[in-house]
């Protein structure tokens, strides 16, 4: 007979309460056991509500329409086309400089080992054997870290003005699309 796992527990948690007050967005965390009683677990998160469900999203802790939802995402997927551009220009234009100034491989490691950035918490070693690019996304990868570029930029070299009203014009951007969630939640 082949390993099972079988469910020992199930568990609700109520996160919010839907708009019409009957259902509610709920954690659902299930335990589960096998043959050799190891443990496993596993939590899904769901609108409990037949009714809700096909009228709102339960997004960012709020309750809203699914047209709205539509809009918020659009307006992020914008926002993130442009911080992936910024993220590009940045390093383009300022990486080496970056560089220049910390003298050496060290050097940069050093300095994004004591401010954090890059989840730079590994060794010296590991981080000469995966190479600085393996940390720092020179712009074409899926995720780019602006917030940490702009520091490693900011604290050595310094941004220009132009190049820092670019940094401005997304911290308002992404207020702007905190505001309209919370103006347009249910
Ligand atoms: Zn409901």
């Amino acid at each position: 007979m082949g390993n099972k796992w079988e469910l020992q527990d199930r568990k609700n948690k109520v996160i919010k309460i839907c708009p019409c007050g009957k259902g509610a967005y709920v954690s659902i965390r299930s335990e589960y056991e096998d043959d050799y009683l190891r443990a496993r677990t596993r939590t899904d998160n769901k609108i409990d509500c037949i009714e809700c469900e096909t009228k709102y999203m339960f997004y960012n802790k709020c309750w809203v329409t699914k047209e709205n939802y539509e809009i918020i995402r659009e307006k992020e997927t914008t926002l993130d086309d442009f911080e992936k551009q910024v993220y590009r220009k940045l390093y383009n234009e300022y990486y080496d400089l970056v560089l220049d100034g910390l003298k050496t491989k060290k050097g940069l490691y050093d300095f994004l080992y004591s401010n954090r950035l890059f989840n730079m918490p590994g060794t010296l070693q590991t981080f000469y054997k995966n190479g600085a690019e393996y940390y720092i996304d020179d712009g074409s990868r899926h995720y780019c870290n602006l917030h940490d570029l702009y520091k490693l930029i900011d604290l050595n070299v310094g941004l220009s003005k132009e190049d820092n009203q670019l940094i401005n014009d997304i911290n308002e951007k992404k207020n702007a699309i905190k505001v309209f969630l919370v103006n347009v939640a249910v």
